[in-house]
C-alpha cells in the first residue's frame, strides 16, 4: 500500500499518548535551518578500513525480533494509515532519543566535531545564510531531535484529538524527519556501536532500526539513496541495510 496515494482516514481515531518526551534544552531555530542538509565528501584518499563492529559477526545478526520485520510494520485493520504512521514515527523518536541519551556523554564536540556517518561522510547543516556548514554531531542531533519534538508537540502537524486532521503537507514532513532520524541512526552506527556493544543493547539497537529500515520502506518514507549514500562517500549503515536484506530480515 502506498502511503502517499492513501487520503482516506476513518472518523475516529485512537488517541496516541499525550505524555511526551520532555524537549531537549537547545537554542531555537529558525525554518530555514530545517532543511535536510547534504552529505559532503571530506577526503577521497582513505586507506583500506577495517570491517565494522556492526558489520560483523556475531553483533550484525544479534536481534530481539527473529525473522521478517514485514508483518510487524503492516497497517493493522481499522487503523488509519496517517496516525500508524504518526504513532511510528512517535515510537521511532521516542526511543531513538533514549538511545542517544545515554551514550550522550561521549558524543562530544571533541569527540565528534562532525555529523560523521561513514569513513568519507559527514552530514552538513543549512544554517540562517543558507550555508552547509559543518556542526559538531552533539550539536546537529541537538537541532534535530528538538526540531522533530516540537512538530511531535504540534497539534497542527502531529494531530492528536478526535476531529483535528492531519495537514496536507503531513508525508512530505514526515520524510523530512525520517531521513534526519535515519542520519541519527547512522552516526551511532558509525561512531559509537563499541558503547551500545559495551551496553549490551546491540540486539534492542539493531531491532529498532532493523524496524526503522522496515517501516520506512512500507511506507515510502525512506529513499534508498540515503540509506546507501554515494559511492565515494557511502553510509556505513548501507551496508548493513545489505547485510539484513541477504539474511531475510529486511525485504529489498
Ligand atoms: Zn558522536
Amino acid at each position: 500500500m502506498s502511503f502517499f496515494n492513501s487520503i482516506s482516514r476513518s472518523m475516529t481515531r485512537a488517541q496516541r499518548g499525550s505524555k511526551r518526551a520532555t524537549t531537549p534544552t537547545s537554542a531555537t531555530f529558525s525554518p530555514a535551518e530545517m532543511l535536510p542538509p547534504s552529505p559532503v565528501v571530506s577526503s577521497p584518499k582513505t586507506p583500506p578500513i577495517p570491517k565494522p563492529l556492526y558489520l560483523s559477526s556475531p553483533f550484525v545478526e544479534a536481534a530481539l525480533v527473529k525473522g521478517n520485520f514485514k508483518t510487524i510494520v503492516m497497517l493493522p485493520k481499522y487503523v488509519d494509515i496517517m496516525e500508524w504512521v504518526a504513532m511510528n514515527i512517535f515510537d521511532f523518536y521516542t526511543n531513538l532519543n533514549e538511545f542517544y541519551g545515554v551514550i550522550t556523554e561521549c558524543c562530544t564536540q571533541q569527540a565528534c566535531p562532525m555529523m560523521s556517518a561513514g569513513p568519507t561522510l559527514s552530514y552538513t547543516w543549512i544554517n540562517h545564510d543558507r550555508k552547509n556548514v559543518h556542526l559538531p554531531a552533539p550539536t546537529y542531533i541537538d537541532y534535530v531531535m528538538t526540531w522533530i519534538q516540537n512538530l511531535l508537540n504540534d497539534e497542527a502537524t502531529f494531530p492528536t484529538k478526535s476531529g483535528h486532521d492531519f495537514p496536507q503537507s503531513f508525508p512530505s514532513t514526515v520524510k523530512h524527519v525520517y531521513r534526519q532520524l535515519l542520519r541519527v541512526f547512522a552516526h551511532i552506527y558509525h561512531a559509537h556501536f563499541h558503547q551500545i556493544l559495551h551496553l549490551r543493547s546491540e540486539p534492542h539497537f539493531n531491532s529498532l532500526f532493523a524496524h526503522f529500515l522496515s517501516f520506512g520502506r512500507e511506507y515510502e518514507l525512506l529513499e534508498i539513496k540515503d540509506v546507501k549514500g554515494t559511492s565515494s562517500s557511502p553510509v556505513g549503515v548501507g551496508q548493513l541495510w545489505e547485510a539484513w536484506r541477504d539474511m531475510g530480515i529486511l525485504e529489498g
